[in-house]
């Protein structure tokens, strides 16, 4: 009998819910361990919190005494708060947030000791940082990192802990991290806003990305889940026969909360309340065992260092309550993976969300304005867009039927399609005054009205308009948001630049007013922008077909994909707004191949061990029962067993087809990963691992669950996706 599964069945099977005493207001408990505002305006002096409030609102570098003053108040209240030590806590190309925990405690000679925090100690760190990914900048230049403070993401207690957000970079300045050309991206898109703000309100001095992201998982028995070691070494399950009921009745979906993941969800929302994330929505996913977790939107930085900092404490919680998070895009074949829907919009400091029509013509034209623009800087760089989504995980669920496809576009819907379409016909040049009028009042006019009711919502786009803000929903549910936010931002950023560029060279060498001048640009846009618009199955074949003959990319795998961060263009790109130098856009790249390589080796690893060393033996077991029997048979009927061991000898032939298959496939993937380990060439070594790797995982899986089919489920070592998805 396969001792662990059937344990970890009985330790799952004897669980009760463990619900939390939920004894005070939500609003009440929430950023109590955040040294938000009114933490600071306790613990600061006035000149410090002002400091840090410009900061903040402004990018204004804050000075050694004030960080001093911040360092002492931040320690005071942090200690009060029963925290014991301080980390920078930074989030480093691993896709993971990094902490190396630092007592206060120091001691003062005479056997005495006090708690200590200076300004230096707040302001930077060198942690030893020489195993965090680099893509070779540390090699080249200096081989050391260091960590700086971000005073625009507010610190946190973490358990006994608090927690200072910071950047990581080289010495030389070169960023090491995710929030490091996030933080440049948002200043871009800000400046470049700001600019195109000003045609219309010139009261504008900020403009902010913000980000909503929805968080897609699934919940696993801690026991079960452990008895799977794919799961556990990969976040995925390589093998596993799918169970004769999935999620094809749809009865999961926004279904009642089983009570187990009920109690998690409550302890994570109670965890989420004290460290400020202002999480809102709670429901049950489509697959059985999935759900998704939603905040109010943030400020995209913040919502960024909340969505790291989320996945991290979902961990911890789930741990109290005996499960296991699985933030894999696709942990189990057969049912639908997860994802991270990113709903973005800019707003500005004098309350305007950009992406949402306002009362006045005015402000309906801005809105246009920025809308387009957000369709225009997607139709050019679809590419880069699709290229910071790409993940070896993120690649099982793109595509797949039940996520968008690999192409990008954009749904705006059918209305907002009819009036582009009219502000096609725009006339070129001056507008008449007959001509304006009637754009202002009917079709710019209708925008609100039409937006009101605008309902058709198609769930195959990845990249959607949705009333008052954009939802990229190819984002993979694992994936740091900063990578997708800092492409789609700083491609804004970009466009609004050409934008501004264009109106004021028609307003100054053509003569055109402000708003003649802005339809004209806007007219130009929407005609070389259709392409990129498409309202239809994102799922079909028809579009894959349409797309190819629209020129839009269509980059199925994730090396394929990554290739465009080193073209030209993106490398121009980000190093004319200031996001990202030659050498961090080089090194990003060689980052997320080698990552993707490691990925995928690790699979190959585990799948040819659960191959060989859990399911063949199983199969050569039962293989050997059979024989017994069949040995029986013959012993007591003597000739006349063929007719009563049919189905044995049967079994007993196919088993070992099956091992054989096996056995044959593991051994030439084995051979196929030594050849391409020894490849040199990153390229060459992530399309080798791509091609002739990673295809034979479904070759392997193949046999293994037939075998799965076949042999005695008391014999069988491997929890099976029945007991993982409806074991609660
Ligand atoms: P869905 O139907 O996609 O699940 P929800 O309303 O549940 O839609 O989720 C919408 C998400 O979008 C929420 O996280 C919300 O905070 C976020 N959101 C709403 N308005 C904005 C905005 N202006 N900018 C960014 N995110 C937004
Ligand atoms: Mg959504």
């Amino acid at each position: 009998m396969s001792t662990l599964r059937f344990y970890a069945l009985k330790a799952s099977l004897n669980r009760k819910p463990k619900f939390l005493d939920e004894t005070e207001r939500r609003s009440e408990l929430f950023g109590r361990h955040v040294f938000n505002e009114t933490a600071m305006r306790q613990y600061l002096t006035k000149s410090a919190l002002l400091r840090i409030i410009e900061a903040k609102d402004k990018g204004t570098k804050i000075d050694r005494l004030t960080a001093e003053h911040v360092a002492t108040g931040m320690k005071e209240w942090a200690v009060s708060k029963g925290a014991t030590h301080y980390t920078h806590w930074f989030q480093p190309l691993t896709g993971a947030t990094a902490e190396k925990h630092d007592a206060f405690f120091e001691t003062i000679g005479d056997g005495l000791a006090i708690e200590k925090f200076d300004g230096s100690q707040l302001v930077q760190q060198e942690p030893d940082a020489s195993s965090f990914p680099s893509g070779g900048i540390r090699n080249t230049f200096e081989a050391r990192g260091y960590t700086a403070w971000d005073p625009t993401s507010p610190a946190f207690i973490l358990g006994t802990t608090l927690c200072i957000p910071t950047v990581f970079v080289s010495y030389t300045g070169e960023a090491l991290d995710f929030k490091t050309p996030l933080l440049r991206a948002l200043h871009a898109v800000d400046n470049a806003a700001v600019a195109v703000c000003k045609y219309f309100d010139k009261n504008v001095k900020k403009v902010s990305a913000s980000l909503g992201w929805e968080q897609e998982y699934f919940l696993v028995d801690n026991d079960l889940a452990k008895s799977r070691p794919d799961l556990v070494l990969t976040g995925r399950t390589l093998l596993g026969h799918s169970p004769a009921k999935g999620q094809q009745l749809d009865d999961h979906y926004f279904g009642s909360i089983p009570s187990r993941a009920m109690a998690y969800m409550r302890d994570l929302e109670h965890q989420c309340m004290l460290l400020g994330i202002p999480v809102k929505t709670r429901h049950n996913e489509v697959a059985p065992n999935q759900f998704e977790l939603a905040p109010i939107y943030e400020e995209a930085n913040l919502a960024v260092d909340h969505n790291s900092l989320l996945m991290d404490v979902m961990q911890k919680v789930a741990r109290r309550h005996e499960f296991i998070v699985l933030l894999h895009e696709k942990p189990f074949a057969g049912v639908n993976g997860s994802g991270k829907h990113n709903n973005w919009s800019l707003s500005t400091d004098t309350g305007v969300n950009l992406l949402s029509p306002g009362k006045t013509p005015m402000s309906n034209l801005q809105f246009l304005t920025f809308f387009v623009n957000t369709i225009k800087a997607v139709q050019t760089y679809e590419e880069l867009l699709r290229a910071s989504i790409a993940s070896a995980s993120n690649d099982h669920r793109l595509g797949a039927n039940e996520a968008p496809p690999a192409i990008i576009s954009v749904f705006i819907g059918e209305q907002l399609t009819k009036v582009l379409e009219e502000l096609a016909t725009v006339t070129k040049g001056k507008l008449s005054p007959e001509e304006k009028t009637d754009l202002k009042l009917n079709v710019v006019g209708k925008i609100p009205e039409i937006l009101l009711d605008n309902t058709d919502r198609n769930r195959t786009s990845p990249f959607a308009f949705t009333g008052n803000k954009f939802e990229f929903r190819a984002v993979g549910s694992k994936a740091n948001c900063a990578n997708p936010m800092t492409v789609l931002n700083s491609i804004v950023a970009k466009q609004l630049l050409d934008f501004k560029l264009e109106v004021d060279t028609l307003i100054k060498d053509k003569g055109m007013k402000k708003d003649d001048a802005i339809f004209n640009v806007l007219r130009e846009y929407i005609k070389t922008s259709k392409a990129i618009l498409f309202e239809g199955n994102g799922y079909s074949e028809a579009w894959e077909k349409e797309a190819k003959k629209r020129g839009l990319s269509n980059n199925k795998t994730t090396p394929d994909a990554l290739k465009v961060k080193i073209s030209t263009e993106a490398i121009e790109l980000f190093e004319s707004l200031g996001v990202m130098n030659k050498i961090e856009s080089q090194a990003r790249y060689e980052i997320e191949m080698e990552e993707y390589v490691m990925h995928l080796q690790i699979e190959s690893r585990v799948i040819g061990d659960i191959a060989r060393n859990h399911v063949v033996p199983t199969a050569v077991r039962y293989q050997n029962i059979l024989i017994d029997n069949v040995m029986g048979l013959k012993s007591i009927y003597g000739n006349k067993y063929m007719a009563l061991a049919k189905e044995q000898l049967s079994l007993i032939e196919q088993i070992s087809s099956h091992i054989e298959a096996i056995n044959s496939l593991v051994t030439t993937m084995t051979e196929a990963r030594k050849k391409f380990n020894a490849e040199k060439n990153i390229d060459k070594r992530a399309k080798g691992y791509c091609e002739n790797i990673k295809p034979s995982f479904e070759d392997i899986r193949y046999h293994c669950d037939k075998l799965e089919l076949m042999i005695d489920d008391e014999l069988w070592p491997l929890t099976k996706y029945r007991e993982l998805l409806f074991t609660n």
